[in-house]
């Protein structure tokens, strides 16, 4: 009885953290389209140029972020999930 709860456990654990990737791999997609705030002119002109690499087509400031989007400490823990999802598949 003990050991079957055990497994149990963990079991739903992992269908959490899945989820909760999921949620957020949905949440980076939606921010790509979005447009992205230059961190020194503070103008919403930055586009990705690629993974990683930013431009902001205002001021020409050419950046590294996250390689989605420009980073944040959200992006990064995501970024970490979504490394874990494609492996996991
Ligand atoms: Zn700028």
């Amino acid at each position: 009885m003990a050991r079957t709860k055990k497994v149990g456990i963990t079991g739903r654990f992992g269908a959490r953290y899945g989820r909760k990737a999921k949620r957020q791999v949905k949440k980076i997609e939606e921010n790509m389209k979005k447009k992205h705030v230059c961190p020194k002119c503070d103008r919403p002109y930055v586009k990705r140029v690629s993974a990683g690499i930013w431009e902001c087509k205002k001021c020409g400031t050419v950046f590294t972020g996250g390689a989605y989007v420009p980073e944040t400490p959200m992006v990064k823990a995501a970024s970490r999930n979504i490394k874990r999802l494609v492996g996991g598949n």
